[in-house]
Protein backbone atom coordinates (compact mmCIF):
# COMPACT_ATOMS: atom_id res chain seq x y z
CA UNK A 1 0.00 0.00 0.00
CA UNK A 2 1.44 3.07 -0.89
CA UNK A 3 1.44 5.64 2.22
CA UNK A 4 -0.26 9.28 1.32
CA UNK A 5 2.76 10.81 2.45
CA UNK A 6 4.53 10.39 -0.64
CA UNK A 7 1.58 11.88 -2.89
CA UNK A 8 1.69 15.31 -0.69
CA UNK A 9 4.88 16.94 -2.03
CA UNK A 10 7.00 18.84 0.51
CA UNK A 11 6.96 22.98 0.32
CA UNK A 12 10.15 24.46 -1.33
CA UNK A 13 12.55 25.41 1.62
CA UNK A 14 12.00 29.17 3.14
CA UNK A 15 8.39 28.81 2.00
CA UNK A 16 6.43 30.47 4.76
CA UNK A 17 4.12 27.42 6.32
CA UNK A 18 1.60 27.33 9.05
CA UNK A 19 1.95 24.93 11.91
CA UNK A 20 -0.84 22.60 13.51
CA UNK A 21 -0.35 25.48 16.26
CA UNK A 22 -1.15 27.95 14.46
CA UNK A 23 1.96 29.53 14.16
CA UNK A 24 3.44 30.82 11.15
CA UNK A 25 7.16 29.63 10.24
CA UNK A 26 9.64 29.19 7.25
CA UNK A 27 9.12 25.70 6.10
CA UNK A 28 12.91 23.20 6.35
CA UNK A 29 14.15 20.31 6.04
CA UNK A 30 13.73 19.53 9.42
CA UNK A 31 10.04 20.70 10.42
CA UNK A 32 8.21 17.73 11.48
CA UNK A 33 5.58 16.97 8.93
CA UNK A 34 3.15 13.87 8.06
CA UNK A 35 -0.19 14.02 6.01
CA UNK A 36 -3.19 13.56 7.65
CA UNK A 37 -6.80 12.99 5.44
CA UNK A 38 -4.79 13.95 2.04
CA UNK A 39 -3.80 17.48 3.64
CA UNK A 40 0.08 17.83 4.72
CA UNK A 41 0.38 19.06 8.43
CA UNK A 42 3.57 20.44 10.32
CA UNK A 43 4.54 20.72 13.53
CA UNK A 44 6.24 23.02 15.31
CA UNK A 45 8.20 20.24 17.10
CA UNK A 46 8.64 16.79 17.35
CA UNK A 47 6.83 16.58 20.29
CA UNK A 48 3.76 18.22 18.50
CA UNK A 49 4.30 15.63 15.89
CA UNK A 50 4.39 12.27 18.21
CA UNK A 51 1.13 13.53 20.46
CA UNK A 52 -0.66 13.89 17.34
CA UNK A 53 0.59 10.47 16.24
CA UNK A 54 -0.50 8.90 19.49
CA UNK A 55 -3.95 10.97 19.87
CA UNK A 56 -4.78 14.16 17.38
CA UNK A 57 -7.44 15.44 19.73
CA UNK A 58 -5.28 15.82 22.73
CA UNK A 59 -2.80 17.73 20.36
CA UNK A 60 -1.76 20.80 18.84
CA UNK A 61 -4.54 20.40 16.13
CA UNK A 62 -7.09 19.51 19.20
CA UNK A 63 -10.33 21.66 18.31
CA UNK A 64 -9.26 21.82 14.32
CA UNK A 65 -12.11 21.41 11.89
CA UNK A 66 -10.09 18.92 9.95
CA UNK A 67 -10.40 16.35 12.71
CA UNK A 68 -14.14 15.80 12.60
CA UNK A 69 -14.38 15.76 9.05
ZN1 LIG B 1 2.84 22.38 18.52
Amino acid sequence: MKSEETQVPLPAEGALITTACKGTIRYEKNVPTLVYKGRRLYFCLPTCKRSFEYDPKTSCLAGDPLLDS
